[in-house]
């Protein structure tokens, strides 16, 4: 049978994927982060062993477009080509997928739970996907871990609830416990912490909000998922909204959890975050 080993929170920015390709991990400004992650490496490797990371992120309008902008949307692929964000595919090999885990989350999803998501036989994949792939993974000569992408609609309104995000990663963790291959998953969900990248209140952060949102998705997740678009928006900027997306992966998980790695860095104009959840019962 199939097992959650873990959940990871992990910020996704950008420009993250600049740095990590330009070799400044040792720069004064982005060392902080990229050493905080060292541990999570160590951590996945040595102790949880994952087989496949599901990881729960936003496309930024890049392969997907507003003309047709899926709620969730499920990667049903062996591999996924990197996207160009409009400055050139990065130097990176294409994701692998694993189809068969795929089309039984999807199955699982549509048949048993009710959740009527996009099956997406080909996508592309960008740094809301790629950056925690780069921050927990590695990809020399090959990415290290195979990977199912979950696509959520955090962009164009309506989008779905904190509680609806939560309860997909409830139906996720009974899918994969229902898969009959003896497999190791880490639940990745990804996005935000405090921003805003337009308007009045460009530069928006929140970093004690951004460290209550730390605490209270390990003890209280409920808490959070009471929380309405709107409050997450004016508490965190407008693009903390992203933030659903943990939500899904701490519903993954067991009511009590236990975590390992934490860390909060916000140099630029996004709180970026790190946490790593696992099922209290281990
Ligand atoms: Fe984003």
């Amino acid at each position: 049978m199939a097992r959650i080993a873990a959940g990871i929170g992990a910020s996704h920015v950008p420009s993250v994927g600049q740095a990590f390709d330009r070799g400044k991990q040792e720069t004064p400004e982005w060392k902080p982060l990229f050493d905080a992650y060292r541990p999570v490496q160590s951590w996945l490797a040595d102790d949880i062993k994952p087989d496949v990371a599901i990881i729960v992120y936003n496309d930024h309008a890049c392969d997907f477009s507003f003309d047709k902008y899926p709620t969730f949307a499920v990667g049903a692929a062996d591999s996924y080509a990197i996207a160009d964000e409009g400055f050139g595919i990065r130097p990176l090999p294409p994701v692998r997928g694993n189809a068969e885990l795929s089309w039984h989350l999807c199955r699982h999803l549509i048949y048993e739970e009710e959740f009527d998501i996009t099956v997406c036989q080909k996508m592309a994949v960008e740094h809301g996907l790629l950056v925690p792939m780069n921050l927990c993974f590695d990809h020399r000569p090959d990415w290290n871990i195979e990977v199912v992408p979950i696509q959520v609609n955090v962009l164009q309104h309506p989008l779905p609830t904190a509680a609806r995000c939560f309860k997909l990663g409830q139906a996720l963790r009974r899918a994969i416990e229902a898969y009959p291959k003896d497999l190791n998953v880490v639940v990745i969900g990804t996005g935000g912490m405090s921003h805003q990248l337009h308007g009045e209140r460009f530069g928006y952060m929140n970093a004690r909000w951004d460290e209550w949102f730390l605490d209270t998705i390990e003890t209280d997740p409920a808490a959070l998922c009471g929380m309405t678009h709107h409050e997450l928006m004016k508490s965190a900027g407008a693009e903390a909204v992203e933030l659903i997306m943990w939500l899904t992966m701490r519903g993954a998980l067991t009511p009590a959890v236990r975590c390992q790695h934490r860390h909060y860095y916000a140099p630029m104009t996004t709180g970026m975050g790190l946490i790593t959840l696992q099922d209290q019962i281990q």
